[in-house]
């Protein structure tokens, strides 16, 4: 088992302040105002103030704070944190690198190395209070003024211009702060996307599957075990054992919606019955106890809303929400947190570049964004391995390269199309009709794979024209 690859890789130095860095004037706060400080709202800032902007974050809750999310990071996740200053404070958790992920359905299990993304070679599982706090405290270590238990009520608009907050503090004064761009930081209920009138998505995929997590004391008999990202199905179940800080592993089962009844008449009995359902699962949980309650999050679903216009724009699950089966909406949310900063700082005190910045930004979310949507939406499905997908775990446990190319898509160096070589693909499609079973039901699944593949390929093309 490989260790970490970053150890020589402290945080990364913040890039000197931009050559001309203007401050807010006498008639606003601050040069931008950020609603959430979490994951979005914290990258974001970083990046402003590295750039000599003045930028006030306001968060209603109190860090260290627990957020309805689970937490695993693959590598282009951690490579996030370092980029942003954050990770020797994640570390600190002393959360296990995951320098392998395994993958088990179809009666198989495949293992391999993490890829290695910016010399990163390991994922990260960090609860949340953690996490966020580390993120937190690197905005204010960059420059950033952070209010907690500050909850934004409403924007102030110029106009058609929004302009800035009207917030309530801790002690319930309301005031107002005015600045030339409102960010949206403020997760799926997004009160910034309600008063631009944007909370209704443009486009939306209802997840097939429910989450429920809980903790478990870690007492594998394999210490390997221990940095190892693990996810198996079978039928329509789907469950997954990260490693994480506290000498815990995060077990969190994602089972079809139809069996929500059962969840909801018995949450911890349907848990670890679920969890009997996955044997490979039950096994690496020998000697382990559930800690705490079973959590949910269900009817959710995945999305995109316009994120972008007059004095406004929305980062993170604000504007973009996928279902946490492929676990990229922190990555995300701090990716292109960073890269709305990146595009911002230098256009605040002109409106009209500013709003091309903001809406470009946003166009390239998308387009960067729309593919892993889809096949998140596809894994999300809540439905059994198809003939097709089992044919690709088939061939991903007998060579390698296909297993690594399968993991390069969670780390993101890898579209999900460009798995497999055409011809490759074509051979499994073949295969999977050739097997001795139900072969009418496996046509019509490849059907329904193929007429999905090009509704996704069409839905981008779309995209891609506006
Ligand atoms: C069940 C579940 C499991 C998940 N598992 C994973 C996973 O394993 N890996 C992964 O990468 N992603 C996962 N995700 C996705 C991940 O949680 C989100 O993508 C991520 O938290 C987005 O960060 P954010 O900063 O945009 O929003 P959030 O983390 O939601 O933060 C929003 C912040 O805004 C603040 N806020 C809201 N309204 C106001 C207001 N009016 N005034 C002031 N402050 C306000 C809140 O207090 C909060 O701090 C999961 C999500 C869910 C639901």
């Amino acid at each position: 088992m490989r260790g970490p690859a970053d150890r020589a890789g402290g945080p990364v130095a913040a890039p000197a302040p931009a050559a001309v860095a203007r401050h807010a004037d006498a008639a606003t706060d601050a040069d931008v105002l950020v609603v959430g400080g979490r994951c979005a709202g914290s990258a974001v800032a970083i990046e402003l103030a590295r750039a000599g902007r003045r930028v006030v974050v306001l968060d209603r809750a109190a860090f260290p704070s627990d957020t309805l999310s689970t937490h695993l990071l693959w590598p282009a996740g951690v490579a996030e944190l370092r980029r942003l200053g954050a990770l020797e404070a994640v570390r600190a958790s002393g959360a296990p690198s995951l320098t392998r992920a395994l993958a088990g359905a179809a009666g198989m299990e495949i293992e391999v190395d993490q890829p290695v993304v910016d010399g990163i070679d390991h994922g990260l599982c960090v609860r949340r209070p953690a996490l966020d706090a580390a993120l937190v405290d690197a905005a204010r270590r960059a420059g950033a003024e952070v209010r907690e238990r500050s909850t934004v009520t409403g924007l102030l608009r110029d106009g058609d211009r929004v302009a800035g907050v009207r917030v309530r503090d801790r002690d319930g004064h309301e005031t107002t702060l005015r600045a030339p761009l409102v960010i949206g930081a403020d997760g799926r209920r997004s009160r910034v996307a309600q008063e631009v009138g944007a909370l209704e998505p443009q486009r939306e995929r209802r997840s097939g599957r429910d989450c429920f997590f809980g903790y478990w004391r870690d007492a594998p008999a394999d210490p390997a075990w221990r940095s190892i990202a693990a996810q198996w199905r079978a039928d329509g179940e789907l469950g997954t054992a990260f490693p994480c800080d506290g000498g815990l592993v995060l077990v969190l089962l994602q089972p079809p919606v139809a069996r929500r009844d059962a969840f909801t008449a018995d949450r911890e009995g349907a848990y670890r019955a679920t969890i009997a359902r996955l044997p490979a699962l039950e096994r690496r949980l020998v000697g382990a106890e559930l800690v705490g309650k079973v959590r949910s999050a269900t009817r959710l679903a995945s999305y995109f809303r316009r994120s972008a216009g007059p004095g406004w724009a929305l980062a993170g699950d604000a504007g973009h929400f996928k279902d946490p089966v492929t676990a990229q909406g922190i990555r995300d949310a701090l990716h292109y947190g960073r890269r709305l900063g990146v595009a911002v700082a230098p256009v605040l005190d002109d409106p009209v570049a500013l709003d091309a910045a903001t809406a470009r930004w946003e166009r390239e979310r998308e387009r960067e964004c729309l593919e892993v949507y889809q096949w998140t939406n596809a894994l999300a499905r809540g439905t059994a391995l198809t003939p097709l997908e089992a044919e690709v775990y088939r061939a991903a446990a007998g060579d390698p390269s296909i297993a690594a190319a399968m993991l390069e898509v969670f780390a993101r160096r890898r579209r999900p199309s460009r798995v497999l070589p055409p011809h490759r693909a074509a051979g499994l499609a073949a295969r999977s009709l050739l097997r001795r079973g139900d072969r009418r039901a496996a046509v019509t699944s490849l059907g329904r794979d193929v007429a999905t593949a090009c509704g996704d390929a069409l839905e981008r093309v779309g995209a891609r024209r506006g």
